[in-house]
């Protein structure tokens, strides 16, 4: 499936000199989405991950049919404020803007195998933080997946540690 049919180009958002990936296009399709959905279930089986953990909110978008077709569970991290329980944080830029984000404390058991899902990889800030929240508590990363990749960003220069798994790049 050619998936970059789904995603639209929408430039200068949210800020000058952006170039924004809407994947709503994707997500409306209701075979573009599981077939994407689909290609990161494989992925996932094959780094025989636990558990899924997803940044807010497109994290989430692809991280839970992962984990409710693999019944894994799912993991959401999520900015300061919004988890109600103990939590960690970290600190991290974006491409445009800063952000802090958390995870609950008792959410990745040490030893678990951790899917992290994400819509995008850009700078890398959010998954490098990401990372650093499921390793803090123990979480072995298994991989990383995201439906679009942007290289010109170099986000897999924070990822060489990692198993990375992407179904579109942009140049
Ligand atoms: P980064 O931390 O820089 O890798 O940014 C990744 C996060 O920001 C992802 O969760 C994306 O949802 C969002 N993001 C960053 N840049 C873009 C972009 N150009 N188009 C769409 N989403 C983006």
């Amino acid at each position: 499936m050619d998936y970059k049919e789904h995603i639209k180009i929408v430039e200068n958002w949210p800020k000058e000199g952006i170039q924004f990936k809407d994947i709503t296009p994707l997500m409306n399709n209701g075979q573009a989405y599981k077939s994407a959905v689909n290609d990161i279930i494989d992925y996932a089986k094959k780094r025989k991950a636990d558990i899924i953990v997803g940044p807010e909110a497109r994290g989430f978008i692809i991280g839970c049919p992962v984990a409710y077709a693999l019944e894994t569970g799912f993991v959401p991290v999520r900015k300061e404020g919004k988890l109600p329980r103990d939590v960690i944080k970290v600190d991290y830029g974006l491409e445009y803007g800063d952000n802090i984000l958390t995870i609950h404390k008792d959410a990745v058991k040490p030893g678990q195998r951790v899917l992290i899902t994400d819509d995008l990889l850009a700078t890398g800030g959010t998954i490098e933080a990401t990372i650093k929240l499921v390793e803090e508590l123990g979480g072995i990363v298994a991989g990383c997946a995201f439906l679009i990749e942007l290289s010109y960003l170099n986000g897999m220069d924070k990822l060489k540690n990692y198993d990375v798994f992407t179904l579109m790049r942009y140049e």
